[in-house]
């Protein structure tokens, strides 16, 4: 066999709107066949060329040549249909991700990562842990949210790019990969209603303010001052506090939008009055809201979630000086579902 014939496709969920509407004028198509294809793709969804039955054969036959629309493989579920559900996704090159889904509500969100595993190594998280393999391409992570929207029934309501990876460490794709899950005679999944998480890379989030497209930004603090951030998250030395602080709030005045930071609890570590005053001092003032998440513990880090009390006295401190704040438990946490433990156990 030759190297053409062992070339992985090109994923026909990694095509833009525009890029698909130049493939059918290269194919001497018409245009009209470009928005049939974009509809069985994101308003019916189908994995299966057979299935588009308004095109005809013959093209049906080259696009498939050229194309996988098998972006991406449910290999393991963990949970139950109408709980919190966790998915083990497997990429056309044998490398496994995950993503979970979060039923809640009239709210049916899905978590999606953004590369098989992360260069980051944040010292409580599997998936920093487990070293980096790649990025993910925009269909890879378009595919995540059609695999989500097959097993839900419907499409869903939220996507939260909070999965295995750093989204602004695979910037280009990410970004695609919003605008195909946003473009409205699609799946439609309004900016809004999507979260960009960061563990703080300050030019991706200067890049982001610069987009002009309305999604939710969501940066993962874990401690207010430098020493204790430097320790959990490496990052932080290249991006210490003040600067990402700096950023956040030009993101603020560009865009208009709230920032939400997240704040992962940890029993004796960051959960002490004396951290919740150090947040206060850092935030104050910012349009933002504190998420806080009770530590998933994981084999690799010797730590365990706050009490529930700690927690609370936490909060408050935090309420007493106007920051709103609230505190959840992370619903992965009964399945073993915390970020990367999924892919880890598997290996
Ligand atoms: S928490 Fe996020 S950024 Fe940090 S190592 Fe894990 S996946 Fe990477």
């Amino acid at each position: 066999m030759n190297a053409e014939n062992t070339a992985p496709k090109v994923l026909i969920h990694s095509l833009s709107r525009d890029e698909l509407a130049g493939l059918f004028t290269e194919m001497q198509e018409p245009k009209y066949r470009a928005d049939q294809l974009w509809s069985w793709l994101y308003v019916k969804k189908v994995m299966d060329w057979s299935a588009m039955s308004n095109m005809p054969s013959s093209l049906k036959e080259k696009l498939a040549a050229r194309f996988n629309l098998n972006s991406v493989k449910m290999e393991k579920t963990e949970g139950e249909s109408g709980r919190t559900r966790k998915i083990l996704v497997g990429l056309q090159d044998g490398e496994q991700v995950e993503e979970v889904l979060i039923p809640g509500g009239d709210r049916k969100t899905v978590c999606v990562s953004s590369q098989a595993g992360c260069r980051f190594r944040c010292t409580f998280c599997a998936s920093g842990q487990a070293g980096f393999r790649r990025n993910l391409d925009a269909g890879e992570m378009v595919g995540q949210v059609i695999l989500a929207a097959n097993v839900y029934g419907e499409r869903p309501s939220n996507v939260v790019f909070m999965g295995i990876g750093e989204p602004l460490d695979n910037y280009d794709a990410v970004l695609k990969a919003v605008r195909i899950i946003n473009d409205q005679d699609g799946l439609g999944i309004g900016a809004r209603k999507i979260t960009i998480s960061t563990c703080g890379i300050v030019p991706g989030i200067e890049r982001l303010g610069e987009e002009g497209i309305q999604v939710e930004l969501s940066v993962s603090l874990h401690a207010a001052d430098d020493e204790l951030r430097s320790k959990l998250m490496p990052v932080n030395r290249t991006y210490p506090l003040t600067c990402l602080i700096e950023a956040c709030r030009k993101y603020f005045d560009r865009t208009g939008r709230l920032i939400t930071f997240e704040y992962t609890m940890i029993g004796g570590l960051n959960d002490a009055a004396a951290h919740a005053r150090n947040l206060v001092k850092l935030i104050s003032g910012m349009p933002a809201r504190v998420n806080l998440i009770p530590l998933s513990p994981v084999e690799e880090f010797d730590g365990k979630a706050s009490s529930p009390d700690r927690a609370e006295v936490f909060m408050e401190i935090l309420g007493r000086a106007g920051i709103n704040s609230t505190l959840r438990m992370s619903k992965g946490s009964s399945l073993k579902a915390a970020c990367g433990q999924l892919r880890y156990r598997k290996k």
